[in-house]
């Protein structure tokens, strides 16, 4: 038996013939079993893809976000949209009106709409999914400094990402500002992720008709057509 050991974590004896090179057996480190190795490796796997979701999470999600609490009383209040946006998601079919390609959550600031979303986000990073987050301030400020010489690169990756994203979030989407330009790269945008089926998480403080106000009408409600027509919509 001597060319057995005992594995020290499963206790089963293994074979485990020495290998001598010059007097130092090299197969001397060797101490837990095949089956144990390939367990053993699986964990470090594991453990490696936990850590690249959670700086994932980190670097997506916005921290006061990240903190949020789904057992505290104001969440509770939510959980009836958390569920539905629970149920949109894992609803892969996006053909019926059930299940449209964009989920928006209407309601005024504080209503935990943005905390249901990053909640979803969560699950979704978990699962392995792909998800760009971005909001109005952002996406504007990329739509005004695509032209500019200082920060070209770094707005035409933000708004590339935002178009191709399998998963986009657009947190505060009414607080887009009324300009021509805008209004037509939210219409780019909207128009490209439905034809390519891409599916989009959006809040909004404003109704639907309360956005982009001031913009010649014809416009205007292009983009909130694509906008309301693509989406189910739930108002706080
Ligand atoms: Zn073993």
């Amino acid at each position: 038996m001597k060319d057995h050991k005992k594995c020290t974590r499963c206790n089963e004896l293994f074979l485990c013939e020495p290998i001598f090179v010059g007097d130092e057996d090299i197969m001397q480190h060797v101490t837990i079993c095949d089956v144990c190795t390939a367990y053993r490796e699986a964990e470090r796997e594991k453990s490696k893809g936990d850590q690249i979701k959670k700086s994932t999470w980190e670097d997506t999600v916005p921290l006061e976000l990240r903190l949020t609490d789904i057992n505290h009383k104001d969440y509770y209040k939510v959980m009836p949209i958390h569920n539905e946006l629970q149920r949109w998601i894992k609803h892969r079919s996006i053909d019926d009106k059930k299940n449209r390609p964009n989920f928006g959550i209407i309601g005024t600031h504080g209503s935990c709409k943005s905390r249901v979303i990053a909640r979803a986000v969560r699950q979704l990073i978990i699962d392995g999914e792909r998800v760009v987050w971005s909001d109005s301030t952002k996406f504007q400020w990329c739509i005004r400094k695509q032209y500019t010489t200082e920060y070209k690169s770094e707005a035409l990756r933000h708004l590339k990402a935002v178009r191709h994203a399998p998963w986009l979030v657009m947190d505060d989407i009414g607080a887009l500002k009324s300009s021509e330009a805008i209004s037509d790269g939210l219409y780019s945008l909207l128009k490209y992720r439905t034809e390519n089926r891409l599916r989009m998480l959006w809040t909004s403080n404003e109704k639907v008709e309360e956005m982009l106000v001031g913009i010649e009408n014809n416009e205007r409600m292009r983009s909130l057509s694509r906008l309301a027509g693509y989406s189910n919509i739930i108002t706080i």
